[in-house]
C-alpha cells in the first residue's frame, strides 16, 4: 500500500567498513520506510545488521530473470530471499541503457520478483531527448503499462514505482518539484484508471539528484511518496537528512 519510502541505491559503491558505519548511523523516522541497496556481496551482511538494528530494509539492485541454473554471473531471486533481501530495484535506467534491458525483460523481472514474494522497485523515466520531444508521459506510461500487461493489476499493487528522469540522474540537476509532480500525477492517474484502480495503493518515488537541500520541496508534492537516492545515499549525514525530510 501507499507509504513513504526513502531508498538509497549505492550502485557499484561501498565496502564492508562503509556498510557497518552506515548501518549504525541511520536514524529512524516515524512513518518512513528506509531501504538500502548495496551491491550483491554486501547484502547478507546488510540483512544481518538490519535484523539486529531493525531500522532499514535491504534491497538488491538487480536480479536474474531465471531461477537457479546455468546462468554465469547472475543472481536469482531465491538466493536474494535466502539472505534476507526484501526489495529488488528493477529496470534502473543504467540497466536499461548499459546492459540492454528492454521493457519486456524489465516486466519479466518484475514478475519474477513478485512471484518470489519480494517487492520490486520499478524504475521508469525519460531521456533528455524524449523530454524535449514532449514524450515524457508517453514513455513513463509505456514503461509501466508493459509491466502491468505482464504481471496483471492484482499483483502490481505490490510494486513500488520510482520515477527517475534519466537526465537528472547523477547530474546534480534534479527535476524541479513542479516537473516531478507533473509526471507523478500522470503516473498516479494511470494507476487510478478505473481498470487498474491502484492510485492510492502504490508508492511512487522520485529519483534523480535528490539531495538534503531539495528533499523537503520534492516531498511536499502531493504525488511524491519518497525518493530513490543515488549519490547522496553514500553520505550518511545527508541521507539521514533526506529521511528526516520525508517524515
Ligand atoms: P543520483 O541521486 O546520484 O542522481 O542517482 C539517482 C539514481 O539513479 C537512484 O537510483
Amino acid at each position: 500500500s501507499r507509504r513513504k519510502i526513502v531508498a538509497g541505491n549505492w550502485k557499484q559503491n561501498g565496502s564492508k567498513v562503509f556498510l557497518e558505519n552506515f548501518m549504525s548511523a541511520i536514524k529512524e523516522v516515524e512513518d518512513v520506510d528506509v531501504v538500502i541497496s548495496p551491491p550483491f556481496p554486501y547484502l547478507e551482511k546488510a540483512s544481518a545488521l538490519s535484523a539486529k538494528l531493525g531500522t532499514v530494509s535491504v534491497s538488491a539492485q538487480n536480479a536474474s530473470l531465471y531461477s537457479d541454473g546455468a546462468f554465469t554471473g547472475e543472481v536469482s531471486v531465491e538466493m536474494l530471499k535466502e539472505v534476507g533481501v526484501e526489495f529488488v530495484i528493477v529496470g534502473h535506467s543504467e540497466r536499461r541503457e548499459l546492459f540492454g534491458e528492454s521493457d519486456l525483460v524489465v516486466a519479466d523481472k518484475v514478475s519474477k520478483v513478485l512471484a518470489s514474494g519480494l517487492t520490486p522497485i520499478l524504475c521508469v523515466g525519460e531521456t533528455l531527448e524524449q523530454r524535449e520531444a514532449d514524450e515524457t508521459i508517453a514513455v513513463c506510461s509505456r514503461q509501466i503499462s508493459s509491466v502491468l500487461d505482464v504481471v496483471g493489476v492484482d499483483t502490481f499493487e505490490n510494486v513500488v514505482v520510482a520515477y527517475e528522469p534519466v537526465w537528472a540522474i547523477g547530474t546534480g540537476k534534479s527535476a524541479t518539484s513542479k516537473e516531478a509532480q507533473e509526471v507523478h500525477a500522470a503516473i498516479r492517474a494511470l494507476l487510478s484508471d478505473s481498470l487498474v484502480g491502484l492510485g492510492d495503493k502504490v508508492s511512487v518515488l522520485y529519483g534523480g539528484s535528490v539531495k538534503a537541500n531539495n528533499a523537503i520541496e520534492l516531498f511536499s508534492q502531493e504525488d511524491i511518496d519518497g525518493a530513490l537516492v543515488g549519490g547522496a545515499s553514500l553520505k550518511i549525514e545527508e541521507f539521514n537528512e533526506i529521511i528526516k525530510a520525508a517524515g
